[in-house]
C-alpha cells in the first residue's frame, strides 16, 4: 500500500461518518490501508485512559491521520482528548476552508476562504488565575508595582502571551499554503492598535513574512473591522491567518456565513504530522440514528487526500460531494429547507449517493 493511514473514529456521531467517508474514500480508487486505532472516554472504560500510547504510535509511525469528534464529557475531569493531541504531536496551524456549494442553505453563494488559525498559544495557553486566590493577588501587585495600573481587587486574570516563533510558524505557514494551493492573498487579522506587545508583534511578524513572498499579495485588518467585511463582502477574501482566539471566532463565523457545521471541514497541521478532522463534535443526541451529515467529514478526507498529494482522488471525492448537495435529494435533514423534511435521508444514503456520483466520475 502507498499510504497509511491513522484512522481514529470517535464516538458520539463519529463512528458514522467515518464509515460513510471510508466508502467514499475507497470508491475514488485511492491506494490506502487505514490503521484504526481510537481515542476517549468510552476508550478509557477498556483501556484506563483516553489517549492511549497506540493512537499515538499510529500517528508518530504514519504522520498522517484523519479522526471523527470526541466527547469532552462535562465534569468528570477528562481533559479535552482533542487538546492533548494538538499540543502533544504540535499540530500548530489549524486550517479551516469555508467555502459555498450551490444547494447548501446559506445567504451567499460565492465564499471561498480559508482560515489559518495558531493553535498553541493566545488566551489559549491556559494561564489563568482565578479570582480571589493568593497567587492571583501577588500577580495584582505586581503589576502595581511595574507598571503602576491597579487591577481590581476582585479580577480573575487570563494570561495573553504571543511568541515571535508561533507567529512566524503560522504566518509563514499560511503563505506557504496559499503558494501551494494556488491562491492570491494572505490577509493578516490582530487587534494590535489596543494590544500592542502581543498583537502589534503578531503585525510586525506578518509584515516582515509577507515581504519574503512578492507572488503573494498581503494585507492586515483589525479583528473587528474584519468580522464586519466578512458578513458585507467575504468575496474579498482569500486566506486569512489569526492568531488563536480570533481564529476560533472567525472560523465559526466563516462556517455559518457558507451553511454551518455539517459542511465544515479541517485539518490541525504542524510540521511532521497532520491530523483531519470535521469542526463540529460529536452530537451525542444522534449517535447511532443515521441521522447527521457525514459532508464535513468527507470534505476532511478532501484536505487529507491533498495533503497526501492524492489530489485527483481529491477532486473527484469533492466533485461528486458538490454534485450530491447541488442535487439536493440524498442529503440530511440538517440540509433541507426544513428540519422536519419526510425526505431527507439517512447518513448512509448519503455515502450510497456520493460513492455512486464517484463511480460515474471515474467512469467505472
Ligand atoms: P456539536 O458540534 O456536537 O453539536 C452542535 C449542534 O450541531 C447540535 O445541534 C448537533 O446535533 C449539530 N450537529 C453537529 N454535527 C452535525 C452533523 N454532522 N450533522 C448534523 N448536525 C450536526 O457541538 P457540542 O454539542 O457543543 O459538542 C458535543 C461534544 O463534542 C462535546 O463533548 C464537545 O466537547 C465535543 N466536540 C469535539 C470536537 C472534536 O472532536 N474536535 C469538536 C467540537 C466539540
Amino acid at each position: 500500500m502507498k499510504n497509511t493511514i491513522t484512522l481514529i473514529p470517535g464516538d458520539g456521531i463519529g463512528p458514522e461518518i467515518t464509515e460513510a467517508m471510508v466508502k467514499v474514500v475507497e470508491a475514488t480508487g485511492v491506494d490506502i490501508k487505514w490503521d484504526i486505532v481510537n481515542a476517549g472516554a468510552e476508550v478509557y472504560e477498556k483501556e484506563g485512559t483516553v489517549l492511549p500510547q497506540k493512537v499515538i504510535d499510529s500517528l508518530k509511525k504514519n504522520k498522517v491521520g484523519i479522526k471523527g469528534p470526541i466527547t469532552t464529557p462535562v465534569g468528570t475531569g477528562f481533559r479535552s482528548v482533542n487538546v492533548a493531541m494538538r499540543k502533544l504531536f504540535d499540530l500548530y496551524a489549524c486550517v479551516r476552508p469555508c467555502k459555498s456549494y450551490p444547494g447548501v442553505k446559506s445567504k451567499y453563494s460565492n465564499i471561498d476562504i480559508v482560515i489559518i488559525r495558531e493553535n498553541t498559544e493566545d488566551l489559549y495557553a491556559g494561564i489563568e488565575f482565578e479570582q480571589g486566590k493568593k497567587e492571583t493577588s501577588e500577580l495584582i501587585r505586581f503589576i502595581k508595582d511595574k507598571k503602576d495600573i491597579q487591577i481590581r481587587e476582585d479580577s480573575g486574570i487570563s494570561i495573553k502571551p504571543i511568541s515571535i516563533r508561533a507567529c512566524e510558524n503560522i504566518i509563514r505557514f499560511a503563505f506557504q499554503y496559499a503558494r501551494k494551493s494556488g491562491r492570491k492573498k494572505v490577509t493578516g487579522v490582530h487587534k494590535a492598535n489596543i494590544m500592542k506587545y502581543s498583537d502589534g508583534l503578531y503585525l510586525e511578524v506578518f509584515r516582515k513574512i509577507a515581504s519574503e513572498y512578492d507572488d503573494i499579495e498581503s494585507e492586515d485588518r483589525i479583528v473587528d473591522n474584519m468580522c464586519m467585511q466578512l458578513v458585507q463582502k467575504p468575496e474579498l477574501y482569500d486566506v486569512l491567518v489569526l492568531p488563536n482566539l480570533y481564529g476560533d471566532i472567525i472560523s465559526d463565523l466563516a462556517a455559518g456565513l457558507v451553511g454551518g457545521l455539517g459542511v465544515a471541514p479541517g485539518g490541525n497541521i504542524g510540521k511532521k504530522i497532520a491530523l483531519f478532522e470535521p469542526t463540529h463534535g460529536s452530537a451525542p443526541k444522534y449517535k447511532g440514528k443515521n441521522k447527521v451529515n457525514p459532508t464535513a467529514m468527507m470534505l476532511s478526507a478532501v484536505l487529507m487526500l491533498r495533503h497526501i498529494r492524492e489530489g485527483r482522488c481529491a477532486d473527484i471525492l469533492e466533485s461528486a460531494v458538490a454534485q450530491n448537495i447541488k442535487e439536493g435529494k440524498y442529503v440530511t435533514y440538517d440540509m433541507k429547507p426544513s428540519r422536519d423534511d419526510p425526505t431527507a435521508v439517512g447518513t448512509s444514503q448519503v455515502a450510497d449517493a456520493v460513492a455512486d456520483k464517484i463511480k460515474l466520475l471515474r467512469n467505472i
